[in-house]
């Protein structure tokens, strides 16, 4: 919570649900990840948060943006961005979206198979090309596994025919999981990308560019490393790996920039028991997993949630406003709120920024998807 957010609430006093963001802290994090990486390409990952305002500074402090689809590359021409600051990391893509991506000018692409491969040779020739590996995304809060990326074996192969089509195979990439808690875990993939590297040069094709993906953590309840660990560990793994001969490095951050300079401010509808003897309430909001909350999914991201009253602690199960009962925000975690908690207060839920305007639905339950301010 920042001065500024407090003020504008005070004064303003938004209908809610809304999420209020901060641009001086995406400024502040965005400084803060440029010292922790000073040698690396930022891509910010425009779906974590793709308000005009915040993809607007960011482009004028020099970011590069990762989009996912020809929308997002739109939205960051609109700021004035040019095309070659834009990568289309997503690795399923419609072959028209990548034509209508490349008659817009951008020409780099992920791939993680040899039919994605074959539609970005076809639809945006002589473009250059990374490829995603798997990576096991143990002990991040959302993981990106399974999904997304080849093993090692299959990527040499992509990558040494991506070199006899008509595109340039450039590099690497991975996703360590987003809200990734522990720095060591790029050391495995940056171990497996160097043998990528080594295997390509073997055979003659020369990979450039290292792209370490997003994941870097935002702090929600829990207590999470420091960037700047995060910084040295990635630095460290660089240096065992490549030696002296470190490739450009990209990253791609979307949590980390903009999570924690959001907060959503929702209305408490109705607070109620099961029965009599419960131990619990249950306390509703105006915003659940539909209306931008989805990141609550098995509990996952925890954010915190804060009332301005001052009464004895009350356990509490929480619970969006929609028909639909997979709409529990957190049961089995150990929320409390205070015991004078009254239908119709306002309570903040912090570092929101990330993945929830993004996730809201169109109106399920006729509820409106969440307005956004950026001061
Ligand atoms: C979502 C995503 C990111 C951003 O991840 P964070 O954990 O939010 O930093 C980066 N790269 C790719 C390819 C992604 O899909």
């Amino acid at each position: 919570m920042t001065k500024r957010i407090e003020r504008f609430l005070a004064e303003q006093k938004p209908p809610t649900p809304c999420l209020v963001m901060d641009l001086d802290v995406v400024a502040d994090n965005y400084r803060r990840l440029r010292a922790a990486v000073p040698h690396a390409g930022i891509y910010y990952a425009v779906k974590a948060n793709p308000a005009p305002e915040i993809l607007t500074l960011l482009d004028k402090m020099g970011s590069s943006f990762d989009t996912a689809s020809v929308n997002e590359i739109d939205m960051v021409l609109a700021t004035g961005a040019k095309a070659d600051r834009i990568s289309y990391g997503n690795t399923i893509k419609k072959k028209e979206d990548v034509a209508q991506a490349f008659k817009r000018g951008v020409t780099l692409y992920a791939f993680d198979s040899d039919a994605e491969l074959a539609k970005i040779a076809d639809a945006a020739p002589g473009s250059r090309v990374f490829c995603r590996i798997l990576t096991s995304n143990a002990n991040a809060d959302w993981p990106l596994s399974r999904k997304f990326g080849c093993d090692v074996q299959m990527a040499k192969t992509l990558l040494l025919e991506a070199a006899k089509r008509d595109v340039v195979p450039v590099g690497v990439s991975f996703h360590v999981g987003s809200q990734q808690r522990d720095p060591s875990q790029w050391d495995i993939a940056v171990e497996q990308a160097a043998w990528l590297f080594r295997q390509c040069e073997e055979k003659g094709v020369m990979l450039s560019m290292l792209n370490i993906g997003g994941g870097f953590p935002t702090r929600y309840r829990r207590t999470v490393p420091g960037l700047k660990t995060y910084g040295v560990a990635v630095q460290d793994s660089l240096s065992k790996h490549f030696g002296n001969r470190i490739p450009e490095i990209v990253v791609e951050p979307g949590r980390q920039l903009v999570g924690s300079a959001g907060v959503i401010q929702t209305e408490v509808v109705l607070i109620s028991k099961k029965s009599d003897g419960d131990r619990k309430s249950w306390v509703y909001l105006d915003i659940g997993k539909f209306g931008g909350l989805a990141e609550t999914m098995d509990e996952a991201i925890q954010y915190p949630i804060v009332s301005t009253r001052t009464g004895q602690p009350m356990p509490v199960a929480l619970a969006g406003p929609t028909c639909d009962s997979a709409d529990i925000l957190y049961e089995k975690a150990d929320y409390t709120l205070p015991a004078d908690l009254a239908i119709g207060d306002r309570l903040e839920i912090r570092a929101a920024g990330a993945y929830t305007t993004t996730y809201a639905s169109v109106a399920f339950n006729g509820f409106e998807p969440i307005k956004t301010y950026c001061i």
